[in-house]
């Protein structure tokens, strides 16, 4: 059973209001639409671990560096709709950007330090976007518990980070990454891959596994770790790596020598479509 889509702020919160009073937990996942495994995996998850599940569908102008990434972001709200009838959503919260956005926010959230490397380095403003849209969500749905995808880890990380910072009285909840069988991580920008793109697509999880065997075993040195398995990438006009790059998996500050786990992240443009992934790496021991 699914209630209907909820359009606006009002009336989600009296819906919400309502599983409240009723001792009912609230269970949050932001999404942009165009809904698929990964989504799912965050869905059911929420549905195994709270009464009430809210789904967001909002592609937030907020966050998009790049006019022709906004334009062409695919937006399939039927189909969304269909697949949370059937996943057993309670709410489908899909506003329209002037619901969110009466007028252009005064306030919007900065994120120092854990927005300076991987996407927040070559994304100006993208994090800012994405920190604030969450944070008016959790102050709209008051959610026990959010979720997010290891899928974007530095994103979940800074999410972390606003609700430790503002006292927001949630938890968070990251669910791992959902793959396509060859390894490529499921994203709602796939679709724009052609055949051939989609055949070397996955060479970004291929060369986080690289680095991944590295320093599994015994690698330290991450400059090095970094230009070996960045070398794997087949030669394809096609294909740009934006970064790849070791950090911390909780500070998202680069490491120099892998002492613990690190996380390898990277960005990967395929022909005009830019896709990310990463992977936990541990040193042996
Ligand atoms: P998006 O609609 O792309 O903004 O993603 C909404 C949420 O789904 C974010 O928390 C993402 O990290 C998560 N997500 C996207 N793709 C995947 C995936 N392949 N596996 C797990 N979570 C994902």
């Amino acid at each position: 059973m699914t209630a209907g889509v909820v359009e606006t702020v009002a009336a989600l919160r009296e819906r919400l209001d309502r599983s409240r009073g009723a001792g009912i937990s609230i269970g949050l996942v932001p999404t942009m639409g165009a809904l698929h495994a990964g989504h799912t995996a965050l869905i059911e998850r929420a549905r195994r671990e709270c009464g009430c599940v809210v789904v967001t569908i909002f592609v937030n102008p907020l966050q998009f560096d790049r006019e022709d990434d906004l334009r062409r972001y695919p937006r399939t709200l039927e189909a969304d709709l269909d697949t949370c009838r059937s996943l057993d959503v309670d709410v489908v919260f899909a506003p329209r950007d002037d619901e969110m956005y009466p007028s252009p926010p005064a306030c919007t959230v900065r994120v120092d330090r854990l927005a300076d490397h991987l996407c927040g380095r070559h994304r100006p403003g993208h994090f800012e976007g994405v920190a604030t849209v969450v944070l008016k969500l959790l102050q709209i749905a008051q959610p026990q518990r959010a979720y997010f995808g290891e899928k974007d880890a530095q994103q979940t990380a800074i999410i972390r980070r606003v609700v430790r910072d503002f006292n927001v009285p949630v938890d968070i909840v990251e669910v791992p990454i959902v793959r396509e069988p060859d390894g490529l991580a499921i994203s709602s920008r796939n679709v724009h891959l052609s055949r051939g793109e989609r055949r070397v697509a996955v060479s970004l999880y291929r060369v986080l596994c690289e680095v991944q065997r590295h320093i599994a075993a015994g690698r330290t040195d991450a400059a090095e770790v970094r230009r070996q398995a960045a070398a794997c990438l087949p030669a394809d006009d096609g294909l740009r790596l934006e970064y790849l790059e070791l950090v911390d998996p909780g500070n998202m500050q680069p490491v120099e020598r892998i002492t613990g786990p690190v996380r390898v992240a990277g960005a990967l443009w395929v022909g005009a479509t830019r896709l990310i992934d990463n992977l936990l790496c541990k040193p042996p021991g």
